[in-house]
């Protein structure tokens, strides 16, 4: 099932929340906006859009004075930058909340950095003194939307920018909408069972721990409910895949795929293979390298089990990110 559905992706298919301005929309405080490139050339051939302005669907007009989170730093209030004092939190989230209710069918969201609304983090919190606490928050339309979808894959535009948060939040949109359209929908424990089969080496690369727990979790699933258990399995799935892979839990895992060809290759080919394993660990090649040699053999003598895992082809090739990381 999963297979299938992968093979069938289509950019309509992956539907992706996105802060309005990063789209282009003249929506920001001064009526301008903060176009992000790979938004809008690369990431709309893959993923449909949902454009969404939280300040302006709230009514604060365009061009608007512009706002600020004041008070309490676990419990901020939206008050115009120069009104300290006012609170127009209660207005903002009679509109966010019903929206935000329905997003379920959200592969990820793309957020405006700095932004008191949609900024994912370090947003500043301003005190009664007029100086803003050493901690920092999220902007609030960003913090009732993760707190609503904690597994929902979010990032920020200018995080975009680093090529292991991009590839890393690529993987996380494609693994979150499979098991959305897998394991939710299907409701048994097969379809989780193979998705755990599909996903077995990129959790490995993330996250060792994860993967045994998870791996137990699956086994041992006859003694849990099954709505309960998907959602233990995937808040643990989500959370090991946050952080980017290491090179050096790649190169672990690049290893271990190569031992299951190992017997069938020639000296030569094994010998081209364990190098360029060698040359990704001292970062003289990227990771697109010694993949790209490990599935022309796998083709050749992989069983179909390594050869369907999602490791190998966990996003659209096109899109280049093996060749950044
Ligand atoms: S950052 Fe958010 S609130 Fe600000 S203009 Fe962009 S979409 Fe609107």
């Amino acid at each position: 099932m999963l297979n299938a559905i992968r093979q069938n992706l289509t950019a309509k298919d992956i539907n992706v929340g996105i802060s309005a301005c990063l789209l282009g929309d003249n929506v920001r405080y001064n009526g301008g906006h903060t176009q992000s490139k790979f938004c809008v050339d690369t990431l709309s051939k893959y993923f449909t859009f949902r454009r969404y302005c939280p300040e302006v669907e709230s009514g604060f007009g365009i061009p608007r004075p512009t706002l600020r989170l004041e008070g309490d730093i676990n419990n901020p209030r939206m008050a115009y930058t120069k009104q300290p004092g006012s609170d127009v939190s209660p207005q903002f989230y009679k509109t966010i909340e019903p929206f935000i209710k329905k997003q379920g069918d959200l592969s990820a969201y793309i957020l405006m950095r700095k932004s008191p609304s949609c900024g994912m983090e370090r947003i500043k919190v301003y005190q009664e003194n007029g100086h803003s606490h050493v901690e920092l928050q999220r902007g609030l339309f960003a913090d009732a939307l993760i707190k609503k979808y904690p597994n929902l894959p979010v990032e920020e535009d200018g995080r975009l920018n680093d090529k292991h948060l991009r590839e890393n939040f690529i993987l996380r949109v494609y693994a979150y909408y499979l098991f959305n359209k897998t394991v939710s929908v299907d409701e048994g424990m097969k379809s989780l069972v193979e998705f755990h089969s599909y996903y077995k080496y990129i959790l490995m690369a993330h996250n060792q721990m994860a993967y045994k727990k998870l791996g137990q979790l699956v086994s041992g699933a006859k003694k849990i409910d099954f709505g309960e258990l998907k959602e233990i399995y995937i808040g643990i799935f989500m959370q090991a895949l946050k952080k980017p892979a290491t090179r050096r839990n790649h190169t672990n895992v690049l290893q271990h795929i190569f031992g299951y060809i190992k017997t069938s290759l020639n000296s030569e080919a094994k010998r081209d293979i364990v190098n360029v394993i060698e040359k990704y660990r001292t970062s003289e090649v990227n990771l697109i390298t010694p993949l790209t040699i490990i599935k022309h053999y796998l083709k050749l003598h992989g069983s179909s089990y390594i050869n369907m895992q999602l490791y190998l082809d966990p996003y659209p090739s096109e899109l280049g990110l093996q060749n950044g990381i």
